[in-house]
């Protein structure tokens, strides 16, 4: 095995890809003109197109592809009960200090062990207060009075709304075990450090499955699914060297949980957590029933209607962390030229053709006689199956390095020749190689590109 890498040696750094993202329009930062929400950014045109890319392969990967994984989108504010009874009131919690002198706020894991003990500031010297909890649970009010009575929480994750809607679909959709439940939605969590962009932020978005499994064979599908999880991270295309797996020690893992493990990603910042997946075992459905008073056993009608509550097996993946990886890991910087100026170099993004937001831009070599409206025309008959741009703005060469910064696998250029025997250029983002197609056969072409994509470097 290949040892593992201990730092990030890429060209991709936190600034360039923060200034990429508002550049090009991925993320801005949330409430700019008013100087910045803290924890919460807001995503621009290639930037949903990106996010809602990267969801779309996930739901394809854990639900079209599984003939036993349904799909749900419940509700962001749930009955406060839920989060009694999830165990998130009492110990969704960080540890915290504050200096007294700068006013900072630390999260106690993150400082360095003696700066505690002598309840020093790491960053001015002064003294810190007494370590205490803090809930990361966001708290706002139902109805018109702000009172106890109408208290409700944004959910800190998506997983409780598969939890409680477990025997709604498994009566709906006669779901028989085992089997899983997904979805992808907005979580809340007032995260006392916020930094490295959208990596950690107060408002994100998750891609979790939950998925019942008889106890006893938790540990095989626990397994299984770790397997399967790793499997889709090299299928999106990812730097497999990038990856690794981090089991959590005893005194990581969170109150409901047998086991668990981590796939952390190589982020510039260093190795990170990407994903989790945990054996929640039967606490979730355990606590469910003692507060909710409703029996929430599995009837077994294929032997002898067993009765038992479900071990639950589940990955919780971030996708707008993911989409941090995806730009950290698709960034690459390759010199092209030897001119001695800024154009020997080129920024490209080598996103996964299924995910990058746009897949194919037209480029008509002129504005004039006739190539506008042809590229044009072409554009209008690949719009149907395919997200694509256009730009005839600047020197031919220029526009293909600003889709190599989009990460556009697939540029189109229609030039004098296309008008005369209507073929077109392609051209590949990763390798720059250029080939002539027929145009009747552009679309079969792109498709087929796209299934076969493999990553050159
Ligand atoms: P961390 O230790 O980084 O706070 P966690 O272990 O609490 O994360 P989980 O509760 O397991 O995270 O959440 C599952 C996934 O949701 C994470 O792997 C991550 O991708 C994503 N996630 C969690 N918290 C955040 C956040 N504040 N911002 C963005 N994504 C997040």
């Amino acid at each position: 095995m290949a040892e593992e890498l201990t730092e990030y040696q890429g060209p991709a750094t936190m600034e360039k890809i923060t200034s990429l993202a508002k550049r090009r329009g991925f993320v801005f930062q949330s409430s700019e003109i008013y100087g910045g929400q803290n924890g919460a950014w807001d995503y621009g045109p290639l930037g949903i197109e990106l996010k809602n890319r990267i969801a779309r392969f996930w739901w394809k990967e854990m639900t079209q592809l599984h003939d036993e994984i349904v799909g749900l989108d419940a509700a962001i504010l749930m009955h406060p009960r839920t989060w009694e009874a999830s165990g998130h009131v009492e110990n969704f919690t960080d540890p915290l200090v504050d200096c007294k002198k700068c006013k900072t706020r630390f999260r106690t894991d993150m400082i360095p062990e003696e700066n505690l003990e002598k309840k020093i500031c790491p960053e001015c010297g002064g003294e810190l207060t007494d370590m205490r909890k803090f809930n990361l649970m966001f708290k706002t009010h139902i109805g018109p009075t702000e009172d106890n009575a109408g208290l409700i929480y944004l959910r800190p994750e998506t997983a409780q709304g598969i939890y409680v809607n477990y025997k709604n679909i498994i009566q709906s959709n006669r779901m028989k075990i085992p089997f899983g439940i997904a979805q992808i939605g907005k979580a809340f969590r007032n995260e006392i450090v916020t930094k490295n962009f959208i990596f950690r932020t107060c408002e994100f978005e998750q891609m979790e499955m939950q998925y019942f499994v008889k106890p006893g064979t938790d540990v095989e599908w626990f397994n299984e699914w770790k397997k399967r999880r790793w499997a889709y991270y090299e299928k999106l295309g990812v730097k497999t060297d990038h990856l690794r797996w981090h089991q959590h020690g005893p005194d990581e893992l969170a109150h409901y949980a047998k086991d668990a493990y981590d796939i952390q990603y190589l982020f510039p910042m260093g190795w990170r957590e990407l994903e989790g997946i945990h054996n929640r075992t039967n606490y979730d459905l355990t606590r469910h029933t003692e507060y909710s008073g409703k029996d929430l056993q599995y009837i077994d009608q294929d032997n002898n209607n067993d009765r038992y509550i479900p071990f639950i097996i589940e990955t919780s993946a971030g996708l707008t962390r993911t989409l941090l990886m995806l730009l950290c890991d698709a960034y690459d910087e390759e010199k092209v030229a030897d001119k001695g100026d800024d154009d020997d170099w080129r920024t490209v993004l080598r996103f996964h053709p299924e995910v990058a937001p746009v897949t194919a831009a037209l480029l008509p070599l002129m504005k004039k006689d006739g190539l506008a409206e042809l590229a044009l025309d072409i554009r209008n008959e690949l719009k149907e199956d395919f997200a694509t741009g256009y730009d005839q703005a600047g020197a031919i060469g220029r526009r293909y390095r600003r889709q190599d910064e989009a990460g556009t696998p697939f540029c189109i250029t229609v030039d004098y020749q296309s008008k005369d025997d209507g073929t077109v250029t392609l051209r590949y983002r990763d390798s720059m190689e250029q080939i002539r197609v027929p145009r009747a056969a552009l679309a079969e072409k792109i498709r087929q590109e796209i299934k076969g994509y493999k990553r050159g470097r």
